[in-house]
């Protein structure tokens, strides 16, 4: 919520703020992004709107990994290599927030601490995450403000063991699966699909003892992305061990990451990719509608008279939906 001692800013002047880098414009307006508020949403378009055209210029990444794979260490240390190469970078989160104990798998604070200090960087848990039945909206307003403020380059950090990196997956350019070694897939929490979805796979953690593991993992990585039917991208899954520690392998991420770029943008692919992720938000945002509409009081009320007469005449649940679709929802409809 919006401090009451500040005076909230205008369209014009998150825009203003936004195009000319300040971070506290750019928090605000990811605030009013992730508010479910009416007046914020409106905002929140209006600010969107302007800056449409100054959207679009980054490389967006999204990265996965099972807690304790060392996202936090890497973001830190691959931040650096980044920002180190002339990059402004925004770091973002889609965190699936436990809706049985209200608590927040990636959302505390003292994560990435360092990094967050770099004036080049920009970091915002978003502890909202997976409101709304998994969708997230307000990522990909996010993606597009950081974007207007000038960060070149867009990390969008997930915890891969729900849906989440799924949803991450549908609003990134690249992909990166972060693996422990000396772990199973199974014991990794990893489910298959989840590498068909990668465009890259980090093996972490490949110092001291643990370098020769992390070589041989990567090995196996390869071997079972080799399996993979080819990607439409053109783009062949690849497989590199990484230190966040001594900072080994980080560059040839990046640099990977590159030349995923260079050749996605020849074919066509990257704005092919861009294009669908548009038809996605799309869906995504309907559906935030359609669930909206569903817990009006109105609704609700028929609802619940609904289940009575599920429960006490026998009425099929199917029918009963149809029902409420064409009483409330289509009013008019005439079937
Ligand atoms: P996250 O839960 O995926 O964000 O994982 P963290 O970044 O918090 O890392 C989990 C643990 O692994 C921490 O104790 C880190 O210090 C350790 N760790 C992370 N990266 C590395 C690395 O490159 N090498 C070593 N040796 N340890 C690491």
């Amino acid at each position: 919520m919006a401090s009451k001692k500040r005076k909230n800013p205008t369209v014009t002047e998150l825009c203003k703020g936004i195009l000319a880098g300040e971070r506290a414009m750019l928090a605000r307006a990811i605030t009013l992004a992730e508010s479910t508020h009416a007046a914020d949403r409106k905002k929140i378009a209006g600010v969107l709107r302007k800056l449409m055209p100054h959207t679009g210029k980054s490389i967006r990444l999204g990265i996965t990994g099972i807690p304790g794979v060392g996202k936090s260490t890497f973001i830190e240390a691959f931040g650096d290599v980044l920002t180190q190469e002339g990059k402004k970078i925004g770091v973002l989160t889609v965190d699936p927030t436990s809706q049985k104990t209200k608590g927040s798998i990636l959302g505390d604070k003292t994560r990435m601490e360092r990094l967050s200090r770099n004036p080049n960087v920009f970091i915002r848990p978003s502890p909202t995450g997976l409101a709304l039945g998994g969708v997230t909206p307000h990522t990909r307003e996010a993606i597009l403000l950081c974007e207007a403020a000038g960060f070149d380059v867009i990390l969008i950090e997930t915890v891969g063991v729900g849906q989440s990196e799924t949803i991450v997956r549908g609003m990134v350019d690249f992909f990166l699966l972060l693996m422990l070694t000396g772990a199973g897939d199974e014991l990794q929490g990893i489910k298959k699909g989840i590498m068909e979805m990668a465009d890259g796979i980090v093996i972490t953690k490949a110092d001291g003892e643990n370098k020769k593991a992390a070589v041989r993992a990567r090995a196996d990585a390869l071997q079972a992305l080799h399996f993979q039917s080819p990607a439409p991208s053109g783009w062949k899954p690849r497989a590199l061990t990484a230190s966040a520690l001594d900072g080994a392998g980080l560059k040839e991420i990046w640099k990977m990451i590159l030349e995923f770029e260079t050749l996605t943008k020849d074919t066509g692919y990257f704005d092919a990719a861009r294009q669908d992720q548009l038809r996605q938000w799309l869906d995504e945002s309907l559906e935030v509608h359609f669930r909206t509409m569903l817990t009006t009081p109105d609704v609700m009320a028929r609802k619940k008279r609904l289940v009575g007469e599920i429960l006490r005449n026998g009425l099929l649940p199917t029918d009963a939906a149809r029902l409420l679709w064409e009483e409330i929802i289509a009013p008019d409809e005439e079937t």
